[in-house]
């Protein structure tokens, strides 16, 4: 039986409900904002598939009508320009993220969720998963992904996910609709990833919208060269008349504990709220190189108004700890 076969045959349903547009578009300072026409909320029960490369079932976009999706990440910089891409036109997205990427960069996972965006994910580690020898380790790798983003985020993410080279297998596709996650192929694959051309990848997704005529788009934040392309993108897909719709899922995704417990040693102090105060707000140098910094006031009676106010020296150490840290952190997942 073919993959689409046992798709169409798990009698699973998914609801496109229209929500409102909320206050995205009444607060855009931008007139020429691409924004978000429409949200669609998808019930993942049964796990359905979106993106007609693969998953054929539900035709749910208008004409003109496109999503846009971004694997691989989270990555500094590149991730952070495409959303500030995004804030610029008030529009949103699905973050498709890889646990290892997310433990390195939560506070960039958090700055997605925070903006808005759709988070789903994209396995632990990025392997091809029809190649693991057994179903265990195919499992695995993407219930660890999902355990890890979620940590990552602090928040409840979607039950979204796309395969690395969108190389699913009966096993893993079972898998997935048993688990309620809906699975994403693409429309538009904008092969980013081997062009790696900024001006390239505008025209080849706008070259295939126009044959298509609207679409699931598929990019990579994690590309220097499609970071720098988002600005033109958007602007391309506003002037030639295109929509933006944002996917939701009904429910978010439930990680499975046992891998929510086997990721905890990846974690490094990473806290679970996400909730916590920046940095400057909680620890604030009174004292460098001997010197008091609050007026010659012994640190300990610091405890009024200008105590409490963020040093700016401090956010400055906190910044430069980061960038160190960053350093540490690049051999997360490279593409
Ligand atoms: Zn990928």
């Amino acid at each position: 039986m073919s993959f689409e076969k046992s798709l169409l045959l798990g009698g699973f349903l998914a609801v496109a409900a229209v929500l409102p547009a909320q206050a995205q578009q009444k607060a855009c300072p931008n007139p020429n904002a691409l924004g978000v026409s429409r949200v669609v909320e998808i019930d993942t029960t049964g796990g359905p598939g979106f993106g007609f490369q693969h998953y054929k079932s539900y035709d749910f976009l208008e004409p003109k009508e496109v999503v846009l999706t971004f694997d691989d990440g989270p990555q500094k910089f590149h991730t952070e320009a495409v959303l500030a891409a995004l804030a610029e036109h008030c529009t949103k997205a699905i973050f498709f993220s890889i646990g290892k990427m997310a433990l390195g960069f939560p506070e960039i996972v958090r700055k997605v969720v925070a903006e808005g965006h759709t988070v789903g994910t994209h396995t632990w580690s990025h392997q091809n998963l029809r190649k693991k020898k057994t179903e265990a380790e195919a499992v695995d790798e993407i219930e660890r992904g999902i355990s890890a983003v979620k940590r990552a985020a602090g928040s409840p993410i979607s039950p979204f996910f796309r395969f690395p080279e969108l190389a699913d297998s009966p096993e893993t596709l079972k898998h997935l609709q048993s688990r309620n996650i809906a699975m994403f192929s693409t429309d538009i694959d904008s092969f980013d990833f081997k062009f790696r051309n900024s001006e390239h990848t505008v025209k080849a997704v706008i070259d295939r919208l126009q044959k298509l005529g609207k679409g699931i788009v598929l990019m990579h934040d994690i590309q220097p060269s499609t970071a720098k392309a988002i600005p033109a993108l958007l602007v391309a897909l506003k002037q030639n008349g295109y929509k933006i719709v944002q996917m939701k899922a009904k429910g978010p995704v439930q990680s499975l504990p046992e891998f929510d417990t086997a990721i905890e040693a990846n974690v490094k102090g990473l806290s679970a709220a996400g909730n916590e105060r920046p940095v400057s707000s909680v620890v604030k140098t009174v004292t460098e190189g001997g010197q008091s910094k609050l007026g010659g006031e012994p640190p300990m009676e610091a405890t009024g108004p200008a105590a409490a106010l963020p040093s700016p020296s401090a956010s400055a150490d906190a910044r430069a700890d980061q960038s160190g840290d960053q350093r540490n952190r690049t051999w997360f997942w490279q593409k």
